[in-house]
């Protein structure tokens, strides 16, 4: 594997103020700017300049963990890419399941926010998964099939590079359980394959992050696997001693 790892740390609805001063307080170590891995945060809204203000220094990147799918308007209490733009942020994560289910996006709306964000300049982890009933019901592959098709309908060659996939199955996000180091494999392998056989993208350079339930203690498992380029985590990012170790064991696999 010669594609240099991402680890990526979606805080979704947590975090205050002094949790984040504590937090990069407890991270602050000189070896961080040397990681060779890179490491990202996607914290609140009102905390993105506070965190990339903190993340920067270290070459850690700052992201938003949704966006809107228009750029100015009628549209209250969304916010645009082009303001994470105009902030300097670096990436967004878009179509996370608790997107997909708690407020009912649909891969055409995904599709939408993911064409405008990378228009605009930043860079999209965008995110698939299925269902347990889906997997139990051998629906794995269509639906992730279904879910890049539709989701990255029309994104053009020249944006590849900005585009990471998080492979999230859903029954893994939050709930201790993750997936086998087969699961993972398997269903990374299959993105790899359909998205260069039939979307254009270099296999080579395509980042797949697998995320669900990703810690410390099972991360090297699964990051050395053939087709895992990185994790996209969820409650152990919001401990700085685990993030650490996670960027340190990313680190530790890249070439
Ligand atoms: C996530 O929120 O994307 C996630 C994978 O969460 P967790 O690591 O807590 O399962």
């Amino acid at each position: 594997m010669s594609r240099k790892i991402h680890i990526y740390g979606n805080w979704k609805m947590n975090q205050l103020t002094d949790d984040i001063y504590n937090f990069f307080d407890e991270m602050a170590d000189d070896s961080l700017a040397e990681l060779k891995c890179q490491g990202g945060i996607a914290p609140q809204f009102p905390h993105l300049s506070l965190v990339k203000e903190k993340a920067m220094p270290v070459g850690i990147k700052t992201g938003a963990q949704n966006c809107s799918h228009k750029t100015s308007g009628a549209f209250t209490g969304d916010t645009s890419p082009e303001v994470l733009k105009d902030l300097d942020l670096d990436f967004v994560i878009i179509g996370h399941s608790e997107r997909r289910t708690v407020f009912g996006e649909s891969n055409q709306l995904i599709n939408e926010k993911t064409l405008l964000a990378l228009e605009l300049g930043l860079e999209v982890v965008f995110c698939i998964g299925e269902t347990l009933a889906e997997r139990e019901a051998d629906k794995t592959f269509d639906v992730l099939r279904t879910q890049l098709d539709e989701g990255l309908k029309g994104v053009p060659a020249s944006k590849h590079g900005d585009i990471i996939i998080a492979y999230e199955p859903v029954w893994a996000i939050g709930t201790g359980v993750v997936a086998t180091p087969e699961q993972a494999q398997d269903a990374h392998a299959f993105i790899r394959e359909h998205l260069s056989n039939n979307h254009g993208f270099n296999r080579k350079e395509l980042i797949i992050q697998y995320g669900g339930s990703v810690k410390p203690d099972n991360a090297m498992g699964l990051l050395s696997l053939p087709d895992i380029d990185g994790a996209l985590v969820g409650g152990a990012s919001l401990k700085p001693g685990d993030f650490y170790e996670l960027l340190r064991i990313g680190s530790e696999l890249t070439p």
